[in-house]
């Protein structure tokens, strides 16, 4: 398989339900002035602001040509229509999104959306030309009895269903186990490479090694900078979605500056 070199690491941060289109102005603007050149070589580096925000968000970047990327949380399903507070993709991709999270651990659990609803949100992005972020992590039960690997492949087989290998290289899925999601418990560095290795080798023999060498696997789930480089050592792990230390502007640049601190991820 293709060294992990070949992948530029992605840092999005999930901001969720946080920041008026003022308060996403002021975060936008705090991390345009610390992140440098360096820093966007490094790494792609995205916000993903609540829908309400991406005017604004887009506005800012582009009006001050920043490196920052940004994306949204959430798309419908349908193209158009009579869907009261749906948002399509043919709308996010007109705000400039680049990314777009599909099948968040808080949409399937709070939204109960299944793999079927995801694949077609998935579908929609691409046919926007935007980049699918498909989320996909066991709950704390599953986790404990044991069946993790398999749920998780069952996901991304579900998330990805019907896509061609094209499609599947150019996207991203983030790992994200429920039971690490905002609770401060992060998964171990050789936990989270268990699943994104066994990620990769199922898109490796869906679609080919060369497939699986390109697509980016990320890890979420309680990412901060202090744990980010071990995070980051893992081959199979390229880069983090990052939920509440995202709203810390200095803590968000800290994780995008993850090889700074002196730990084997500086070989990334
Ligand atoms: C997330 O919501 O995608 C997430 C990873 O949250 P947190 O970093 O707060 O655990």
């Amino acid at each position: 398989m293709t060294p992990k070199p070949a992948r530029k690491p992605l840092v999005a941060g999930n901001w969720k339900m946080h920041n008026n289109h003022f308060e996403a102005i002021a975060l936008t603007q705090k991390l345009a002035f610390t992140l440098v050149d360096k820093d966007f070589s490094a790494a792609d580096i995205a916000v993903l602001p609540p829908f309400t925000d991406l005017r604004s968000v887009q506005t800012l970047i582009e009006g001050d040509r920043l490196q920052l990327l940004w994306g949204a949380q959430d798309v419908s399903a349908h193209e158009d229509g009579a869907y009261t507070g749906e948002v399509s993709a043919r709308m996010l991709a007109k705000l400039g999104c680049r990314f777009v999270l599909a099948g968040h651990s808080e949409r399937r659990q709070y939204h109960h959306e299944d793999d079927a609803l995801i694949n077609t949100k998935v579908k929609r992005i691409l046919e926007r030309a935007m980049t699918p972020v498909l989320c996909v992590g066991e709950p704390l039960e599953v986790r404990q009895a044991g069946g993790y690997l398999e749920l998780v492949l069952e996901q991304l087989d579900g998330g990805l269903d019907g896509l061609n290998a094209a499609q599947v290289a150019g996207l991203v899925v983030a790992y994200e186990p429920v039971w690490a999601i905002g609770t401060g418990e992060v998964a171990t560095p050789q936990d989270a490479q268990e699943v994104c290795h066994a990620v990769r080798r199922r898109i490796s023999a869906v679609h080919g090694d060369a497939t699986a060498a390109t697509a980016r696997i990320l890890y979420g789930g309680s990412v901060k900078a202090d744990n980010m480089p071990a995070i980051m050592a893992e081959p199979d792990i390229d880069g983090a979605l990052v939920g509440g230390a995202s709203l810390d502007p200095g803590e968000f640049v800290g994780i995008c500056r993850y090889r700074d601190q002196s730990t084997p991820a500086n070989q990334r």
